[in-house]
């Protein structure tokens, strides 16, 4: 009997869905593009497992992730949110999805979206990497650094260049899957290459019809489970 061939790293359900449905997906929305901001930086020092369980809550807690409305989040509101029990509760962390989201609507504002902003540091192209095992997978990069440097000149918090790596591999900026992997083919590996900007294929549409949900698993985690 054949079984599909993954990356190592999806050891239960949550993250099996996450890995074959979300993580490495070309992500061109926003709203996606900010809830993974406001996650990535609610997981710092945790797993990304962690974070995926408290989705739900975070997506109730910051607004479905409307940075407009997250951006004006007050004293009060944060307070509220130093004591709900869905989310991670570190008063920094909560402060910095507040003032990320306030640097972001300017992001916004400076390049007509975020997304234009963000896909610059691969020239709007995935790169397609060709792994064969976990422990050829980096942490960080040259453009991870130069995204991390670029970000915290605009306001953004808790946005490391491993962060950013994180982010880069989770929206499909890099195809890290690794090769044996049906998601490395799917994704655009099987072509070789770059693949377009925009994956047309049917996978893509299916996932883009889903409720917004967005990607991401930290390399650095990623060896530890
Ligand atoms: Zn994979």
């Amino acid at each position: 009997m054949k079984s599909i061939q993954r990356c190592p790293w999806p050891t239960d359900e949550l993250y099996r869905a996450y890995h074959d449905t979300e993580w490495g997906v070309p992500l061109h929305d926003d709203r996606r593009l900010f809830e993974f901001i406001v996650l990535e930086g609610a997981q710092a020092g945790l797993s990304w497992h962690i974070i995926l369980k408290k989705r739900a809550a975070y997506r109730k807690a910051f607004a479905r992730f409307d940075p407009e409305k997250v951006a004006r989040f007050g004293r009060v509101k944060i307070g509220q949110l130093c004591a709900d029990a869905g989310i991670v509760r570190n008063r920094l962390k909560i402060e910095s999805a507040v003032s990320n989201a306030r640097a972001f609507l300017k992001t916004q504002e400076e390049f007509g979206s975020f997304d234009a902003y963000i896909w610059r540091f691969v020239d709007g192209r995935p790169r397609i990497n060709r792994w064969r095992s976990m422990s050829e997978v980096p942490a960080r990069t040259k453009v991870s650094d130069a995204m991390s440097k670029d970000l915290m000149a605009r306001g953004f918090r808790f946005v490391g260049s491993t962060i950013c790596y994180a982010h880069m591999q989770a929206t499909g900026m890099v195809n890290d899957h690794l090769v044996r992997c049906f998601r490395h083919g799917e994704l655009g590996g099987a072509r070789g290459g770059t693949a377009p900007s925009r994956c047309k294929d049917r996978v893509f549409e299916r996932i883009l019809a889903h409720p917004p949900f967005f990607t991401h698993v930290r390399s650095g985690h990623l060896h530890k489970n």
